[in-house]
Parts: structure tokens; C-alpha cells; sequence
């Protein structure tokens, strides 16, 4: 396992982190995970007031750990934004029965309300935790747009950035870009799962990725970028621990070999899609049906062009379903205004793509034409 500094805050961090949003039903596995994963080399947990009994399993987990081990353990929650930190602190610190953490994240800047509340109030009161000693720094995570995160970012009042990042969604890329020129540490959140499902990947990725996997092929796209710290894996079991993290030395450049394969992968998306790919440019926002026009495109590129209909399957039931965790309306919403055609460099139909790919993605056996 290769360790990395965390940008400023100067934290030696594994490259791998776990992340504890699953498997938090069964006490006895939960803590053989985390034993599993320490054994390892990870040395830094994310959890999340909002992630059921995790914070009280690691609390009872981290008493019994021997202090050679708790030591150098670094240890992030993370509390959503709204009044009384201070007292959601309190109570994740009587839950993980500890004193203090390393590292606090607000859990989902995802909105321009999130923005708001951050600069009339919640800075402040994370400096007033940061100055009481409670936490040494303070981060965030956020679900919301590029622009929103880096107007985020321009208030500098962070140490640390947790950001969606990946081979197949490269949206962030500036936010990656301030994050280095911040000094800010940067954790990846779930290259696996958020980065296409890429545990379960389809026969013709798979293929295309050849002779790395998918996922393979996404760590090193992730570790090979010295300006990443670390990579959440949210493993439920140990055993789901061992195959990524036989990545964790493998932070070097990437290989020619390994930029092939990328080569590969953007040429199978030209011959597979055509003239219908969407360049992921978003100049045809906004919609005034609210439809983020780009990510649904954007599954339908990963859908058509690497065979990723799961994927697209299962984050396009999150549209309309979970809030701001994913914006936006549903493909069929469209009303055919044409607001958006003259905007779009690569002049693509856009309504028809978007019916095409609610047709598609929303899960109705009898039209699935891109199986086919
Ligand atoms: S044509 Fe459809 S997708 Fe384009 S802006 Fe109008 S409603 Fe939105
Ligand atoms: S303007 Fe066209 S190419 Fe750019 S994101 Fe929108 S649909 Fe895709």
C-alpha cells in the first residue's frame, strides 16, 4: 500500500480508504472488515452521521484497537449541512467515543442553497470547531455541478475536497485542477460503484479494457494522478477488500500500454455512437424542464458505446428519485422547445436522444433496442 500527503493538512494517507456506507447490518462483518482493511495498510475511514450504525460500530471497533494500530489511524466523518454543527459533532463524537476527529467533511454542498447556507453560516460555525479543537480540518463532499463546486472552492476555507471523479466521468476535471492548486486533499469517492458499476462490468467493457479490468484500468487512472490522495472502497466484506487493494502499489505513471487502452476505449464511443455522441461539453443547459441533458446523454454514450446499459439503468432510476443527490428531470419531459438545439456544437437531436434514452434506461423490457 502506497501512502500519499492529503494535501495541506499534512496527513500521510493510504490510497486506498474504506468507506463505510455498506455492509452496516451485520456488527460481527462490519468489524472484520475494518480489521481486514487495517491489516492491509488503510489507514483512513470515512463514515457519515448519515450512515445508519456505522459511526457506533467504528466507536466500539476503534476502543479495542491496540494504540500502535489507533494511532495511526485518521478518522473523517461527515454531518449535513443545516443549523447546530456543533451539536451533530458532539453526538458523532459520543458515537465513534472519541474526543476529536483529524477530519470533518460537510456531507453534500450539492445545491446553490447548500452555497448559501455554507456563506452566512456554516463557515462560521466550522471555525468555531476548528478553533475549539474538536477537528483539526474540515472538508466537503458534494454531488452538485462543477461550477457550483468551485464557487465552494473560492471561499478557501477548506483543507480537503471529496469529489466524483472517474474514467467515465471526467466533469470535475477543474475541480481536481483548484483542488492541486489549493493544496487541498482529494479523496475519490467510489471509483467502483459511482464510476460505472465497474465491480460488475459488461462483456464488451470488458473486452475493451483487456488485459487490465475496468476497475483495474480505473484505479490506475485515478492513482497514477499525483494530485489524488486516496480512493474510497466501500467494501461490505473482507473479502470484497482484496481485489482492489491489490492496486495500492500502483501508483506509478501511466504506462503505454494502459494509455492504448484508453485510445481504444474513445475510439470504440466514435464507432459505436457516431454522429449521436454527446461531446459532454454542457453548452445546451439549461433546459427549461429542468432535464440535465448532458448525463443523460452521458449514459446513453456508456450504454451504446461500452455496452454499460446496467449503469445507465441504475443511475437513470435515481432521476427524479433521490432528490439533490441527482437533479433533474427524466428524459421524457421534454417538450420539444428547442431551446437547447442551437446551442449544441455537435447540432444533435437532442429530444429525440433523450426519448430514445428514457425508452431505454427506464427499465422497459419491450424496447430495449441497445441489447440488440
Ligand atoms: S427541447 Fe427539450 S431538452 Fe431541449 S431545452 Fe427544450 S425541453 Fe429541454
Ligand atoms: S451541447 Fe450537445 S454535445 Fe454538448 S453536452 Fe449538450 S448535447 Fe452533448
Amino acid at each position: 500500500m502506497q501512502y500519499r500527503r492529503f494535501g495541506k493538512t499534512g496527513l500521510e494517507l493510504s490510497v486506498f480508504s474504506l468507506g463505510t456506507m455498506r455492509g452496516l447490518g451485520d456488527f460481527r462483518q462490519f468489524r472484520a472488515t475494518v480489521e481486514t482493511a487495517l491489516a492491509l495498510g488503510i489507514n483512513h475511514i470515512e463514515t457519515a452521521q448519515a450512515y445508519g450504525n456505522s459511526e457506533v460500530y467504528l466507536g466500539k471497533i476503534l476502543r479495542e484497537l491496540p494504540p500502535s494500530v489507533g494511532d495511526r489511524l485518521v478518522l473523517t466523518t461527515k454531518l449535513l449541512p443545516g443549523p447546530n454543527l456543533r451539536g451533530q459533532l458532539e453526538q458523532s463524537l459520543q458515537r465513534l467515543q472519541c474526543d476529536r476527529l483529524a477530519c470533518l467533511a460537510i456531507h453534500g454542498i450539492n445545491t446553490p442553497e447548500h452555497l448559501h447556507w455554507l456563506q452566512t453560516s456554516g463557515l462560521a460555525q466550522l471555525a468555531a470547531i476548528k478553533a475549539a479543537g474538536l477537528v483539526r480540518f474540515i472538508g466537503f463532499s458534494t454531488h452538485g455541478p462543477v461550477d457550483l463546486i468551485l464557487a465552494t472552492l473560492e471561499t478557501q476555507a477548506f483543507d480537503f475536497l471529496n469529489l466524483h471523479y472517474y474514467t467515465f466521468f471526467q466533469r470535475n476535471a477543474p475541480a481536481v485542477q483548484w483542488a492541486q492548486a489549493q493544496d487541498l486533499g482529494l479523496l475519490i469517492i467510489s471509483p467502483a460503484d459511482k464510476g460505472g458499476q465497474l465491480h460488475q462490468p459488461p462483456p464488451q467493457l470488458v473486452q475493451l479494457c483487456d488485459p487490465l479490468s475496468p476497475l483495474g484500468l480505473n484505479y490506475r487512472f485515478l492513482l497514477s494522478d499525483p494530485r489524488i490522495t486516496t480512493l474510497t472502497v466501500g467494501a461490505a466484506t473482507p473479502e470484497e477488500l482484496i481485489a482492489p487493494l491489490e492496486w495500492g502499489d500502483r501508483t506509478h505513471p501511466l504506462t503505454r500500454k494502459e494509455e492504448a487502452i484508453f485510445s481504444r476505449l474513445a475510439i470504440a464511443l466514435q464507432e459505436n455512437l457516431g454522429p449521436t455522441q454527446c461531446h459532454q461539453c454542457y453548452a445546451c443547459l439549461p433546459c427549461p424542464e429542468e432535464i440535465q441533458i448532458p448525463e443523460l446523454l452521458r449514459l446513453r454514450n456508456l450504454a451504446l458505446g461500452y455496452g454499460m446499459t446496467g449503469f445507465g439503468q441504475y443511475r437513470y432510476g435515481m432521476v427524479e428519485n433521490a432528490g439533490h443527490w441527482f437533479p433533474g428531470r427524466r428524459g421524457d419531459r421534454c417538450t420539444d422547445c428547442g431551446d437547447c438545439l442551437p446551442r449544441c456544437p455537435s447540432q444533435l437531436p437532442i429530444p429525440e436522444l433523450l426519448r430514445q434514452t428514457h425508452d431505454q434506461l427506464a427499465g422497459r423490457p419491450r424496447r430495449r433496442l441497445w441489447e440488440e
